[in-house]
């Protein structure tokens, strides 16, 4: 069988492969714990599953405009409004099947071949396999202080005439750093300045820890949308716990927008009436279920800093933002992936090798599921990898003892 050579190159979602594997280990009843877990666990707002439902029952379920529903832009109008202070049109906004596709199409817009795209490690897993399958040239720059926040000499000595974009997340996904306002400052000033779009994913936005507030990149240019190189992706599927429907947007100039339209128009007509309706139904309702979310995420992180903390050897940066963290475990392991099998083989724990988000060594783990997973896995990797740790555990109803420190 004969695959292109592109296919070929692209690598699988790590943490999706993680999801399988976690799902047919469960399947066959052991009781693995979840520290990879991609989504927060609460349900769907209500007023997202009553819009949903009630455009289910009209029996309307038709092709939307590609670009997606008027009602459901305006709802993002007023987002951006509220949320950013930022006043933008509904032809500056395009609706796509999840965050994922937004940054797929913000980068297909955007890139030629051999185009270089800035990507900031740790980083997410999917922006150098997207750069890829545009034919673009990912390239990554690591902090060399130890610390997951970027620093702009370092951005700027990467710089290259191919640069054609910088992608921006904060919080970040897997590290929970919130960048700081001077950053964001520095980056918008010098994109605007050097005409490179920085793609700045929001997706986590809300989830933070008290008192943070993460930067708003508008507050930093003078220019109009139009002009300007900012380009801002969001969506429900982390803040409102939505990602089974599959809805994010992209906030940019006009001309972006509709180029955008144009290939979402060929790839998938438009994203789904009834998720639509969904996220409709989730930004004009009650906003206390983000903030509930956040308060929850919160006592989460608190409890994994505490544990990570008190674990032998682990070094962590603290996160600020998301579920996520990026502890150092290379006082026990250097290979991330060999100590990820080895901690779902012997551990049944599921984490996710930092190697996939440019972090070797690291291990991202997540907070997004319960306290009791937290405080159970991390008694789990101990066991497992610090001899000072009791050398027995009950893992469900086994007694298991480590014979291998
Ligand atoms: N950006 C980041 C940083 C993410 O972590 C994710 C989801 N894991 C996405 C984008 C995509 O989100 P969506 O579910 O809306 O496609």
């Amino acid at each position: 069988m004969s695959i292109s050579q592109l296919a070929a190159s692209i690598h699988e979602s790590s943490t999706l492969a993680l999801n399988e594997k976690a799902r047919i280990l469960r399947a066959k009843g052991e009781p693995v714990i979840h520290l990879g877990v991609g989504e927060p666990k609460n349900p769907a707002p209500i007023a997202a599953l009553l819009s949903s439902a009630a455009r289910l029952n009209t029996g309307e379920i038709k092709y939307t405009p590609t670009d997606g529903l008027p009602s459901l832009k305006k709802a993002i109008v007023r987002y951006m409004e509220e949320n950013y202070n930022k006043a933008v049109a509904p032809e500056n906004i395009i609706v796509s099947t999840g965050a994922k596709q937004s940054i797929y199409n913000t980068l297909f817009t955007i890139i030629n071949p051999q185009d270089e795209v800035i990507l900031l490690a740790p980083h997410w897993v999917s922006y150098p396999e997207m750069v890829k399958m545009v034919h673009g040239v990912p390239v990554v720059v690591t902090p060399e202080d130890g610390t997951f926040h970027p620093r702009m000499e370092d951005i700027e000595r990467t710089v290259t005439s191919y640069t054609k974009a910088i992608i921006v997340n904060s919080p970040c996904n897997p590290s929970g750093a919130v960048f700081s306002d001077e950053f964001i400052a520095a980056i918008v000033d010098f994109c605007e300045k050097k005409g490179i779009y920085l793609i700045l994913d929001d997706i986590y936005h809300k989830l933070v820890e008290n008192g943070v507030r993460p930067a708003i990149a508008y507050d930093y240019t003078e220019k109009d949308l139009e002009n300007s190189r900012l380009i801002v992706i969001n969506g429900v599927s982390k803040l409102y716990g939505m990602t089974g429907f599959r809805i994010g947007w992209v906030v940019g100039p006009r001309k972006l927008v509709e180029a955008m339209a144009k290939i979402q128009s060929q790839i998938t007509s438009n994203p789904s009436v009834i998720s639509q309706a969904a996220a409709e139904g989730a930004l004009q309702g009650v906003q206390s279920v983000v903030e509930n979310l956040r308060l929850e995420i919160q006592n989460n992180r608190k409890v994994m800093i505490q544990e990570l903390e008190a674990f032998n050897g682990v070094r962590l940066n603290r996160p600020q933002g998301t579920f996520y963290c990026l502890p150092d475990f290379r006082a026990y392991e250097k290979d991330s992936l060999k100590l990820s099998n080895f901690l779902l083989e012997k551990a049944l724990v599921v984490t996710v090798p930092g190697v996939d988000f440019g972090m070797e060594g690291h291990l991202r783990l997540s907070y997004g599921g319960s306290v009791k997973d937290v405080t159970g896995g991390i008694e789990r990797l101990k066991w497992a990898l610090d001899p000072k740790a009791p050398n027995e555990i009950y893992i469900g109803d086994r007694k298991l003892v480590r014979d291998w420190l």
